[in-house]
């Protein structure tokens, strides 16, 4: 398919348009952690059509990541999840271009990956990785999309790095902090995963298609015990150690 007519639910959006598919067409979009969180967030994204697509991870798929990781089948376990990910995701949508990278997150790595990127989505699921690629896009000045969800509840982290001023991930977490709960030792529900996920892809699409909206680093908490969300706008922490070397 090389014309528009697969999306054509989402251009008779008003706030969207063909002025927002033209934007996602010349969007690249850096995607870390192919897990819970990634598998729904890079599905939405190839769907959209965001042009380029970019898959870093380095696990393989496991028995107990299928009842959260949609892209993966029972025939998958044991492969390396970018490999799965990626032919499963050029099925749904032969007209980007997916890229990927089975890889630890070395400096190296990301400073490469997110040079070449307009946006990045965190979607791993520990504080190292989070707090590396939290620097690797302060460097780069590109906006970050961050998700974590565990147990019954989640978060997505807008960081608009791309703005002068505005809150990085670093100002909300300290690095000495708690250790993050992981899903492999505190276990989750898959739509909770899901949910989260999916905004992370709802907020790449507002930031690269639907411009001017948001000038700030926002936050939200979504918890399905109580079914109840609570977003706010993020202030720069002035004793963040982040921005002591920055300009910006
Ligand atoms: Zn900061």
């Amino acid at each position: 398919m090389t014309d528009n007519t697969r999306y054509a639910r989402q251009i008779q959006l008003p706030e969207f348009g063909e002025q927002g598919q033209a934007a996602l067409a010349a969007s690249h979009v850096l995607v870390i952690g192919l897990g819970g969180l990634g598998c729904p967030a890079a599905q939405y994204l190839v769907g959209a059509g965001v042009g380029q697509v970019t898959l870093i991870d380095r696990d393989v798929v496991e028995a107990t990541n299928l009842h959260r990781q949609g892209l993966y089948a029972e025939a998958d376990i044991g492969r390396r999840k970018v490999d799965a990910a990626a032919e499963r995701l050029r099925a749904v949508n032969a007209d980007i271009e997916i890229a990927s990278q089975h890889t630890r997150l070395t400096e190296a790595v990301l400073k490469q990956s997110v040079a070449a990127a307009d946006l990045v989505l965190d979607c791993t699921d520990n504080f190292p990785s989070r707090f590396a690629i939290n620097r690797a896009c302060l460097a780069a000045r590109t906006a970050l999309v961050s998700g974590a969800a565990v147990g019954l509840g989640g978060q997505v982290g807008v960081f608009r790095n791309d703005i002068a001023g505005t809150a990085c991930y670093r100002c909300l977490f300290d690095e000495a902090g708690d250790a993050a709960e992981r899903c492999e030792d505190a276990g989750v529900l898959g739509p909770v995963v899901g949910v989260i996920g999916t905004l992370q892809a709802l907020e790449a699409i507002r930031l690269l298609a639907m411009p001017g909206t948001d000038t700030q680093s926002h936050w939200l908490h979504w918890d399905a015990k109580t079914r109840g969300s609570r977003h706010h706008a993020l202030q720069r922490d002035p004793h963040c150690p982040e921005h002591t070397s920055q300009s910006a």
